[in-house]
């Protein structure tokens, strides 16, 4: 199999077969990212997409789901995608579901009418590191992108029947911002109605833009405790019937189908762990986070 660290895949979705059909990421500017900084993005010869085709194939001939890495395979236009996708469902016939992410702004060169093709050959669930609605923090953290944007791009994937997921970067907007991030992101992500909403915690790894800012004093990082108001209120306001799930350092299980019967439940755990949390362990945990 042919993959270029770093290999990123979804833990939620089936870990094999995996796919590399590019490598790295075309915007790799986000400003608490650098996952892809030392890889250049390049689309992966079609040849190479083959022979680990062959290899899934012999091995698994049966697989009725895979993943495509890397960071946003979409960023290729719907003409280099289509035939990537034939050829899965040429060497696995009994493909089903094909699952990969990608950035908001990689859905802007293509019509609805491209994306029923792709779901039509397999394209099913797209997870979108959305990580804010709030246009003063998307421009802050320099995402490429504006809640016009993610509103106009996931309604196109509505209307082609392809499920996706939105992320929320909680802590991203730093101390000064904070509210008005979980507030518009839970608005602009209600309005798109995913399948599921998912939620990190910011951690300021060395490298970043990020870390470089707080260190100057110009980014005011939330401690653990505000983080999780920040959770409590974006979670509140957040009015959309999908899955939720968490990677909050909190121990208590968030994570689940059906948000809105649930979203009580979640409130009150928040509640609880605001008022009795360890905050120092949970700053522990970060401190020890290698990757997103
Ligand atoms: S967060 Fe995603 S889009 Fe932004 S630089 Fe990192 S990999 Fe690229």
């Amino acid at each position: 199999m042919h993959f270029t660290e770093p290999v990123y895949r979804n833990p939620y979705w089936p870990t094999f077969p995996l796919l590399q059909i590019t490598q790295g990421c075309t915007h790799n500017k986000c400003k608490f990212c650098t996952m892809y900084s030392g890889v250049k993005f390049r689309l992966q010869p079609m040849e190479l997409i083959e022979d680990d085709l062959r290899e899934i194939a012999a091995y698994a001939p049966q697989s009725k789901t895979i993943q495509l890495l890397s960071a946003n395979p979409l960023a290729m236009t719907s003409n280099k995608f289509k035939p990537i996708l034939e050829k899965i469902n040429e060497y696995l016939p009994e493909i089903e579901y094909i699952y990969t992410q990608t950035r908001v702004s990689d859905l802007k060169n293509k019509t609805v009418e491209d994306l029923e093709e792709l779901r039509e050959l397999g394209l099913r669930e797209i997870s979108l590191g959305v990580e804010s609605g709030d246009d003063w923090t998307l421009n802050r953290i320099n995402k490429g992108y504006t809640s016009e944007d993610i509103i106009v791009q996931c309604g196109k994937l509505t209307d082609a029947g392809i499920d996706f997921w939105m992320t929320f970067l909680n802590g991203v907007a730093g101390r000064e911002h904070s509210h008005d991030h979980a507030v518009n992101s839970a608005e602009i992500f209600s309005q798109c109605n995913p399948m599921l909403v998912g939620t990190g915690g910011l951690t300021l790894f060395p490298g970043t833009p990020l870390l470089e800012e707080a260190q100057r004093g110009e980014f005011d990082p939330l401690s653990e405790k505000e983080m999780l108001v920040e959770l409590k209120t974006f979670v509140e306001h957040l009015s959309c019937d999908c899955s939720f799930i968490t990677h909050h350092t909190i121990s208590a299980s968030l994570t689940g189908p059906d948000f809105l019967s649930r979203k009580n439940r979640i409130i009150d755990a928040l509640d609880d762990v605001i008022k009795h949390g360890d905050f120092g362990e949970m700053a522990e945990i970060r401190r020890n986070k290698k990757s997103l």
